[in-house]
């Protein structure tokens, strides 16, 4: 390792992002990316005119932004923060809820990034096993003195947890911060979102990389308290202050304002959802049961690394991790129905050369 890097630097534990190729073209189901282009509305909203504009620093309290935001969940602007995507909201949350004294707690299996922030905040992290199914036990939290991260739907599994066992760790310490990651909560699970209203404890945080078709747009937010909220700024305007562009401002506030968009593109995700599951069990894979925009299956007939690198070979990117109890699985990215359907098909020439 490097000489130049501080003690700090070399106990960080990087998270490996899905492979974005350049050089060939791959249908690319890795990253959970949407198949679809933004909204129009979005495309509208980023005019020459203020392209011209970026000479000028953005607005760093977000303030249309935030406003689109709160609006459309029923809040107020001070129960709102925006960041350059939601893994920036979620560094502003571990490092605001959690350090000396403050621990963390987090699944054993779910979004490998709470793994490297809590080696980048220098936190001890207490990772609490999934259920053999892969289900969450909630009672499994609920006397952590501490703060908790649930990935709501859960990724790689794309299972959810009831809003009813939120509300049980919310209400059982209201000292402790309850942080819900719902990067996937539009394709199926309930959402969080209204229970800002009553409890101070709770933190949601949500994308429009998946559901709004912003991933390259970079574009997240959290909900809670004024309280929370505060805090998240207290670290951003440590960190960050212009935290997300002139552009992506624009281009958040016009998609989450297009609601009809939003509704059709989620609806067609989940119909895709369904026809890809039942293809891949009537190949004989186990599914998971998804609330996501993905699914993660795995079959008996080929070990999960074996389909990763034979798909890939085929033209088809799927996302395979080499980690105890999931290695058996691939977790495939719902695309369009054209491209599931020629996923399908290279899963059936792949089993019948075997
Ligand atoms: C994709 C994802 C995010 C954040 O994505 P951004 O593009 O940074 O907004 C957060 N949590 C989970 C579980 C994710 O899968």
């Amino acid at each position: 390792m490097s000489r130049f890097l501080s003690p700090e630097a070399l106990r960080l534990d990087p998270y490996t992002p899905g492979e974005q190729p350049r050089d060939q073209q791959y249908i690319k189901l890795n990253t959970n990316e949407s198949p679809f282009p933004p909204s129009p509305r979005v495309l509208e909203a980023l005019s020459r005119t203020e392209a011209e504009k970026l000479y000028l620093y953005s607005d760093p309290t977000c303030a249309a932004l935030n406003a689109a935001i709160a609006k459309r969940y029923g809040l107020d602007p001070g129960n709102v923060i925006s960041g350059n995507g939601s893994d920036e909201i979620l560094a502003f949350a571990f490092r605001a809820f959690c350090g000396e004294g403050k621990l963390v707690a987090f699944a054993d299996i779910t979004y490998g990034f709470y793994e490297a922030q809590a080696a980048l905040f220098g936190l001890e992290a207490k990772r609490v096993p999934l259920r053999e199914d892969f289900s969450l036990n909630v009672e499994d939290y609920l006397d952590f003195p501490g703060a908790v991260v649930i990935a709501n739907p859960n990724a790689p599994t794309g299972m959810a947890v009831p809003v009813s066992d939120i509300r049980r760790l919310l209400e059982r310490d209201p000292d402790r911060v309850v942080i819900v990651d719902e990067a996937y909560v539009d394709f199926g699970a309930e959402s969080c979102a209204p229970l800002v209203r009553e409890y101070e404890n709770l933190l949601v945080t949500q994308t429009m990389s998946k559901s709004r078709s912003l991933a390259g747009g970079r574009v997240g937010f959290a909900l809670g308290s004024a309280e929370l909220i505060a805090g998240l700024n207290r670290v951003k305007y440590s960190f960050n202050p212009y935290n997300v562009n002139r552009l992506s401002l624009l281009a958040g506030a016009a998609a989450v304002e297009d609601e009809d968009y939003f509704q059709s593109c989620c609806r067609t995700i989940q119909k895709t959802r369904a026809w890809t599951t039942a293809a891949l069990e009537k190949q004989g894979f186990t599914v998971l049961p998804s609330s996501a925009n993905f699914v993660f299956a795995k079959s008996d007939r080929i070990p999960g690394g074996e389909l990763y690198r034979k798909l890939k070979e085929n033209g088809v990117l799927v996302r395979w991790f080499s980690k105890d109890r999931i290695r058996d699985f691939c977790r495939i990215t719902i695309g369009s129905r054209e491209q599931m359907e020629a996923l399908a098909e290279q899963i059936d020439r792949l089993l019948a050369g075997r």
